[in-house]
C-alpha cells in the first residue's frame, strides 16, 4: 500500500502527517519527495546513510566541428542554447535535457555530458526504512531525483510518500504509483483555495500530458511527420489593478513551466508598477527554479522563518541561496512564541552569519481570525498586525541602508 500525503501549498503539516504515519506502522518505507527542502530526516535521524547522486544529460557543443547551422539553438524549445561569436552556448541550470539538439545536429558537434542534479539517501530508522530526495539548489526540474526515489524501495508493504507542496509535475511524479492520496488542507480561505489546486486525474491519455516538457523532439524526429506540437496552456496569468497593483498566475496541474510562469508574472508587474515604487514578490517554497525566478533581479530577500527544526534547515537552505545571487537578506520569524527556544536558535544563526533581523511576529488568535475572514492582519487592531508593521519599517531601513 502506498500512501501520497499531498498538500496545495507548504507549510500546512504535510510532513509531520506524513513522518508520523510512517512512524505509527510496525513496518514502514517513508519517501521524501520534497525535493528542495526535505525535511522528513530531521525527525527520523536516519542511520547507516547510503547515499547515491542523481546526474541528467546535458549537451556538449564541439566548436572545432560546429558548422554553425543553428538548428540546435532554433530547436531548443527552453532557450538553454543562443548563438554568440558564431557557436552555440549551452546554459547548463535551464536545459531540460531532452537531447533533442544532440540527436539533430548534423554535424554530430554535440555530445553528452554528464551534470548532478541532487542526490538521494537511504537510512533506516527503528522500524522505518527512510529515503530522502535532494535536489541542487537552482535545477530546472526535480522530477529525474523523485523517478529514481520512487522506484527504489519496493520492498515495505506500508509507504508513506511526502510530496512536493502544489500541483505541478513534480507532484504528478511522486503520485503516479500511489494507492491512495491524502490531502492535507489548513482552515483558511487560503487553504480552502489551495486544497481546489490538487483534483483526481482520470482519462486516457496518447500522449501523457503531465509528463511531456513540450521539448518538440518527438515532432523532429518522426519520420512520418505523424506527430505535430500544438499550443498547450501551462497556467493563468492574472493582473488586478486599482489603488495597488497584483499580478498573480495560477500553474495549470501538472505544469513543469512554474519558473517560467513567475518570470512572467514578474514583467506584468515590472510593466503596471512606476519606476521608485515597492514592489513585494511572494517567493515560491523551496529552491528549485520558480524560486530562483522570484529571487532573480530582486533589491532585498526577506526569509521568513518558523521555529520548528524544519523550519531553521528551510530558513538556511534559502539563505545559502540568496548568498548565490549576492542580494542583501534579512530575516523574520513567524510565530515567534510557539517555540522561544528555537526563536533564539535562529537570531543566533543571524548573527553568526551576519544576515539582518527585522523581527519577529507573535502567535494571535486574532490574527488567525483576520486571516480566516480573508483580511490583512494589519487592518485589524492586533499584537501581529502591529509587529508586522514594526517588521515592514525595519525592511524599509535596511533597504535604503
Ligand atoms: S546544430 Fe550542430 S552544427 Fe548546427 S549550430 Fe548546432 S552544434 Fe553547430
Ligand atoms: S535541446 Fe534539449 S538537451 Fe539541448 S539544450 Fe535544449 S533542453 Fe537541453
Amino acid at each position: 500500500m502506498k500512501i501520497a500525503i499531498l498538500s496545495g501549498k507548504g507549510g500546512t503539516g504535510k510532513t509531520f502527517i506524513s513522518v508520523n504515519l510512517a512512524a505509527a506502522a510496525d513496518k514502514a518505507c517513508y519517501i521524501d519527495c520534497d525535493v528542495e527542502e526535505p525535511n522528513g530526516h530531521l525527525f527520523f535521524k536516519p542511520e547507516n546513510l547510503v547515499e547515491e547522486e542523481v546526474s541528467v544529460i546535458i549537451p556538449r557543443i564541439d566548436k572545432e566541428l560546429c558548422r554553425g547551422c543553428r538548428r540546435c539553438v532554433d530547436f531548443c524549445r527552453f532557450n538553454a542554447l543562443a548563438f554568440i561569436k558564431d557557436s552555440p552556448l549551452v546554459f547548463k541550470d535551464i536545459c531540460h535535457s531532452c537531447g533533442g539538439c544532440i540527436l539533430l545536429c548534423p554535424e554530430k558537434a554535440i555530445s553528452e555530458e554528464k551534470k548532478i542534479i541532487g542526490r538521494i539517501q537511504t537510512g533506516s530508522s527503528e522500524n522505518v526504512t527512510v529515503n530522502t530526495g535532494i535536489l541542487n539548489t537552482g535545477e530546472a526540474s526535480g522530477v529525474p531525483v523523485i523517478e529514481k526515489l520512487i522506484n527504489k524501495d519496493k520492498k515495505e508493504d506500508f509507504t508513506v510518500i511526502d510530496c512536493p507542496p502544489g500541483s505541478s509535475c513534480v507532484v504528478m511524479e511522486s503520485i503516479k504509483d500511489a494507492d491512495y492520496c491524502i490531502l492535507v488542507a489548513e482552515p483558511t480561505v487560503f487553504g480552502a483555495h489551495n486544497l481546489g489546486a490538487i483534483s483526481i486525474i482520470d482519462g486516457e491519455y496518447a500522449v501523457d500530458a503531465y509528463a511531456c516538457e513540450g521539448c518538440g523532439l518527438c515532432e523532429a524526429l518522426c519520420p512520418a511527420q505523424a506527430v505535430s506540437l500544438e499550443p498547450h496552456v501551462a497556467g493563468e496569468l492574472r493582473l488586478y489593478n486599482n489603488d495597488r497593483v497584483f499580478s498573480t498566475a495560477q500553474l495549470k496541474m501538472g505544469s513543469g513551466t512554474s519558473g517560467k510562469l513567475v518570470t512572467e508574472v514578474k514583467k506584468q508587474l515590472q510593466e503596471e508598477v512606476e519606476n521608485g515604487e515597492l514592489a513585494i514578490i511572494d517567493g515560491s517554497p523551496g529552491i528549485g527554479c520558480p524560486v530562483i525566478a522570484s529571487l532573480s533581479g530582486v533589491d532585498m530577500v526577506l526569509v521568513v522563518a518558523e521555529p520548528s527544526l524544519s523550519g531553521i534547515s528551510d530558513m538556511e537552505r534559502i539563505i545559502n541561496t540568496a548568498e548565490k545571487f549576492q542580494t542583501k537578506t534579512a530575516v523574520c520569524v513567524n510565530k515567534y512564541d510557539t517555540n522561544l527556544e528555537e526563536t533564539a536558535k535562529i537570531e543566533a544563526i543571524c548573527r553568526e552569519r551576519q544576515i539582518p533581523y527585522a523581527g519577529k511576529i507573535p502567535f494571535d488568535p486574532e490574527a488567525v481570525k483576520a486571516v480566516n475572514n480573508g483580511h490583512s492582519i494589519v487592518e485589524v487592531e492586533c499584537a501581529a498586525g502591529e509587529a508586522v508593521r514594526k517588521v515592514f519599517d525595519k525592511t524599509m531601513e535596511l533597504l535604503n541602508e
